[in-house]
């Protein structure tokens, strides 16, 4: 299945946490890569008094489940260390499941698409880098999504490496 991973960190070397995620993701099993959008440096969500973000979605090919994919990418963030304190505070790695194929999965710990994508523009810029023509399940277009983003949601600038 084609699957897309949003990833986010703002802790510790943001820019090296979602960069050795991305290797760590690389080289789990069932799990091959097919594209990396480049790194987005994003204003934070919530909470204001934390560090900036860096921002980044990749395009996976796997033969694991949305839950066992689940697991197997809190099982990286765990190896980044990541406490969890505050909703949407800060964090040195974040790792979320945007969507599975076209399918729709509403779990108490899992749902997909993930439900703020749609909304959020450190998630749909980075997409649209690396799958302009993607469609969500529910028919609505990547590009389309961008289009309607608030300017706030577009406070996001490409990393320069
Ligand atoms: P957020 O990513 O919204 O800032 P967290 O990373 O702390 O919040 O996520 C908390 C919980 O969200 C996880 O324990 C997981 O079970 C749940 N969750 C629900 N849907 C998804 C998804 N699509 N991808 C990743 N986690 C998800
Ligand atoms: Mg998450």
């Amino acid at each position: 299945m084609i699957s897309y991973i949003g990833l986010g960190s703002n802790l510790d070397g943001p820019v090296e946490q979602v960069k050795t995620a991305v290797n760590e993701i690389s080289l789990a099993d069932g799990i091959r890569v097919m594209a990396v959008s480049g790194l987005y440096r994003t204003a934070p969500v919530g909470p204001q008094d934390q560090d900036y973000f860096i921002n980044a979605v990749m395009k996976i090919e796997t033969s694991l489940s949305p839950e066992d994919l689940l697991k197997r990418l809190q099982e990286i963030e765990h190896l980044h260390h990541r406490i969890r304190t505050v909703h949407w505070g800060p964090r040195t790695l974040d790792l979320d499941i945007l969507l599975y194929g076209n399918d729709t999965v509403d779990l108490p710990h899992l749902s997909i698409p993930h439900p703020e994508m749609k909304r959020r523009g450190f998630v749909l810029v980075p997409l649209l880098d690396i799958a302009p023509d993607l469609v969500l399940p529910d028919g609505s277009s990547v590009s389309d999504l961008v289009r309607l983003l608030d300017p706030d949601d577009l406070k996001i600038s490409p990393v320069v490496l």
